[in-house]
């Protein structure tokens, strides 16, 4: 190769769950949710004759109807195309500094990547035996921290408390809190906004307001870390939000008796489901997210996947360290579930 290649920002990159082609498989591999947008969503036409303007840059119909949601102030809330793009950027924006910034060793794997294709350098800190994140490990230096609360893909919440723990202890440094999973349970980091200026909370639209097509993520946190986070997209691409996720992502906030009975309906599919694994000798994570993480106590999990990939059922399996035998199924329909539990039972 020529000498070009030497300047070549070279990463690797993560790796999606499989998208397969045609609908005959039950995919429960991307922790989509199976009941799709509110029917606001589904009904409202596309105006297509406006796809040829931009779209406001600010996306500011969505940020009032996300701010409204909340009870919060306009000025506290950032969005971006999908909670990728909103936690990019704030890796960008926020960490900076020479000194590490930590996360769990068993974590969403889209952080090692990020921080390596920022040149951001990391430390990632061990979860403990149960899988949990131990929060006193964070009480060193460091140049920023993120997790998700609940954590993925163990799918265990840790308690507010810890949560405040480690913000408060961490005062020097932005501390991102990535909440994907916490409408399936467990109680939010936003009600600390006010008191800490440097907790940054990240949501999406992509699991429990079944929008991942569409990609809508966003940040909350106080006013001046906003500004920084738009100054940030402002200097990378203006249009970041395009006009359908705008209109479609304000129906979809606003439809809140919809939102809630979906979300109730997994959670209640996911009980049933975890109980039918253990029936089956399963060891299942407490999981407070729209999927399960189990391992089986005689079957290798590689196995499994392969086995029920076979059968026409994909969960996803990660061959790292300490997490290579457990599976992470997303919670379907109460009958998808039970035809996993089905094929998972014949395998075994
Ligand atoms: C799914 C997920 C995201 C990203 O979701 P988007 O579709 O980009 O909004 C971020 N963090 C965690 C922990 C996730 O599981």
């Amino acid at each position: 190769m020529s000498n070009w290649e030497n300047n070549i920002r070279k990463v690797v990159p993560y790796v999606p769950g499989e998208q397969p082609k045609g609908n005959n498989l039950i995919k429960l591999n991307t922790n989509e949710n199976p009941y799709g947008p509110s029917p606001k969503v589904k009904e409202k036409a596309l105006a297509a004759d406006a796809l040829r303007l931009y779209p406001d840059p600010a996306a500011s119909d969505l940020v009032a109807a996300i701010a409204k949601y909340h009870g919060l102030s306009e000025d506290r809330v950032f969005v971006g195309v999908g909670s990728d793009d909103v936690l990019a950027m704030s890796f960008m924006t926020f960490f900076n500094s020479d000194k590490p910034i930590l996360f769990p060793d068993i974590t969403y794997s889209f952080y090692d990547v990020w921080a390596d294709m920022l040149r951001i350098p990391y430390e990632t800190l061990p979860v403990n035996d149960a899988f949990e994140i131990v929060p006193e490990d964070y009480n060193k230096q460091n140049g920023g921290i993120v997790f998700p609360n609940p954590n993925a893909p163990t799918g265990i919440y840790m308690p507010l408390a810890s949560v405040r723990e480690i913000v408060s202890k961490n005062p020097d440094v932005i501390v991102i809190v990535d909440e994907a999973y916490i409408d399936f349970g467990g109680e939010s980091a936003l009600s600390m906004i006010d008191e800490f200026e440097n907790l940054l909370v990240v949501r999406t639209f992509s699991k429990s307001r079944s929008m991942a097509g569409l990609r809508i993520g966003y940040a909350m946190g106080n006013p001046v870390l906003i500004k920084y986070l738009n100054d940030v997209k402002y200097s990378y691409n203006s249009y970041t939000m395009n006009r359908p996720s705008i209109e479609l992502g304000v129906l979809s906030i606003q439809d809140d008796a919809y939102f809630k009975e979906t979300v109730e309906k997994v959670i209640h599919t996911r009980e049933r489901f975890s109980a039918g694994l253990k029936e089956l000798g399963f060891t299942v994570l407490p999981s407070s997210t729209n999927f399960v993480f189990a391992s089986h106590k005689k079957v290798p999990a590689r196995e499994l996947f392969t086995g029920a990939r076979e059968r026409g059922v994909i969960v996803r399996y990660f061959d790292k360290p300490r997490i290579d035998n457990f599976l992470r199924i997303s919670i379907g329909t109460d009958e998808e579930m039970d035809t996993c539990l089905a094929v998972l039972k014949e395998l075994l």
